[in-house]
């Protein structure tokens, strides 16, 4: 930062100044790697969080692939739903990587069902997602069952590392925004106004971030856009007091 500018440095070693910046990078999903997997994305097989697809899986047999908290959030959510949830995890347990209360609530749900050392082997289908074969990582045997819906939560990561000493971010990446920033009752000790930061404002006045990079975002395509719309008018709000 120099007089009120922001400088933003490219990898080729060109530079921008500005007095305002969006940062909407996104994040980085990590993809099934089974084979066939790839022409059934958004055709069967979503990434990240689909809450609003919980219509669309009333009365079926899905399966969620992963064993952290997202994918036991994902498999109570859909539990109430779906006719049956699979929850598909590579690990021997539940607990390696999943916090106790969604452990519990996953366990007190009767119609989901947990397979530890699993992993998806291959997918197949037509137009959409019709059957995936599970991989036994114990036995090394396979079954194909039929599967309409299969939601993929095995990690996102932002690619912020760039913004390190410069932006706070969670402990995931995320860069932090508006409320978010007195998470804990107060600001950082950086943030240098008397004002409290705009809604989708950073630790940095006038660098402003919006979509899914931004921490506790929806992870959305409507959620991003609309943040990126909101962020445009708190830059014109940002640049009419400077
Ligand atoms: C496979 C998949 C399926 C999905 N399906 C759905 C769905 O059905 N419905 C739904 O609502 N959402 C879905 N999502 C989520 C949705 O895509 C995201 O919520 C949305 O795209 C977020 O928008 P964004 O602008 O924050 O980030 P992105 O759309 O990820 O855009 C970020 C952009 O920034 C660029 N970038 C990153 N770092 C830098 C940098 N340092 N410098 C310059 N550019 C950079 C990236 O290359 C990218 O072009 C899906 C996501 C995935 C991965």
């Amino acid at each position: 930062m120099a007089g009120g500018y922001k400088i933003l440095t490219f990898a080729g070693g060109d530079e921008v100044n500005a007095r305002a910046l969006l940062l909407s990078t996104g994040v980085s999903y990590r993809r099934l790697n089974a084979p066939g997997a790839g022409p059934f994305t958004g055709a069967g097989i979503y990434y990240g969080a689909a809450l609003s697809e919980a219509a669309s899986v009333a009365g079926e047999d899905i399966h969620i692939v992963g064993g952290a908290n997202s994918a036991g959030q994902a498999a109570v959510f859909f539990a109430a739903h779906a006719r049956t949830v699979t929850l598909l995890v590579r690990g021997a347990s539940l607990e390696d990587a999943m916090s106790q209360y969604v452990v519990e609530r996953i366990h007190a749900t009767g119609n989901i069902t947990v397979a530890v050392r699993r992993e998806v082997a291959g997918v197949d289908g037509t137009d959409r997602l019709q059957s995936i074969t599970i991989r036994d990582l114990a036995t090394g045997g396979e079954q194909t069952v039929p599967a309409t819906a299969m939601f993929v939560f095995i990690g996102a990561a932002p690619l912020t590392d760039w913004l390190d000493g410069v932006l706070v971010r969670d402990d995931h990446g995320f860069v932090l925004a508006g409320p978010d920033l007195a998470a804990g009752g107060k600001l950082p000790a950086s943030w240098p106004l008397d004002r409290a930061p705009y809604h989708l404002e950073s630790s940095v006045p006038g660098v402003f971030v919006a979509g899914d990079v931004r921490a506790q975002s929806a992870k959305r395509v409507a959620s991003a856009v609309g943040e990126g719309a909101m962020a445009v008018m708190l830059v014109h709000r940002y640049l009419e007091v400077l």
